[in-house]
């Protein structure tokens, strides 16, 4: 039987659909603080585009810890208007790192990835383009392979609406059999 859901504007019933996933891989070991990856993304996202970089403005911060000579590439994720009230804290070589330190979110406690003149927040957008790009730049850019590059699919419900019509004949299906209702919708075709 089809789940109906009443969402106060219309049904909708869930389905089952293929998305494409886009994936950087971040490999911590191979990264040599070189910040290309800062570069290229800044000078993308200018407007117009190549006229300018600033890593202030890059989608992707490295993260450097001078006493251990850790670099950490940190992708911009998503805008939030409050910062989190925990703190977890990361072990890594040893040393204990704040967990802000790789966080990816514009949030209000600190300046990264938001726009130096505006504020705005800044996100990773896979580098959209037209035509598309073959990669995301900072992996072309990044020549030790600490950034890779990963198209998959998963499967994701999405919401999708019924018209009256769907809705009917789902009833009718339900109530006397998919068969039933094929024979009489053949039969009433028969006599028009
Ligand atoms: S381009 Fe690659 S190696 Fe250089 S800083 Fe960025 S992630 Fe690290
Ligand atoms: S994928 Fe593109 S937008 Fe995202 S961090 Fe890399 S260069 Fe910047």
């Amino acid at each position: 039987m089809l789940a109906k859901i009443w969402n106060g504007e219309g049904f909708y019933k869930m389905e089952k659909k293929k998305k494409k996933v886009k994936v950087i891989k971040i490999d911590v070991e191979k990264c040599n603080g070189c910040r290309a990856c800062e570069v290229i993304c800044s000078a993308f996202h200018a407007n117009p585009k190549y006229s300018s970089n600033n890593p202030g403005r890059s989608r992707i911060r490295v993260h450097f810890d001078p006493l251990r000579n850790i670099y950490v590439p940190v992708l911009a994720s998503h805008y939030t208007p409050a910062e989190c009230a925990g703190r977890n804290t990361y072990i890594l070589d040893q040393v204990e790192h704040d967990e802000c330190s790789f966080c990816g979110a514009s949030c209000p406690s600190r300046e990264l990835f938001k726009e130096p003149d505006s504020s705005l927040p800044l996100k990773c957008d896979m580098c959209e383009d037209d035509p598309p790009q073959e990669k995301p730049l900072c992996v072309q850019w990044c020549i030790d392979d600490a950034l890779t590059y990963e198209e998959r699919e998963e499967e994701v419900e999405e919401e999708v609406k019924l018209d009256e019509m769907e809705i009917g004949l789902e009833s009718l299906v339900e109530r006397y059999g998919l068969q039933k209702v094929i024979d009489t919708v053949v039969r009433m075709s028969k006599k028009s």
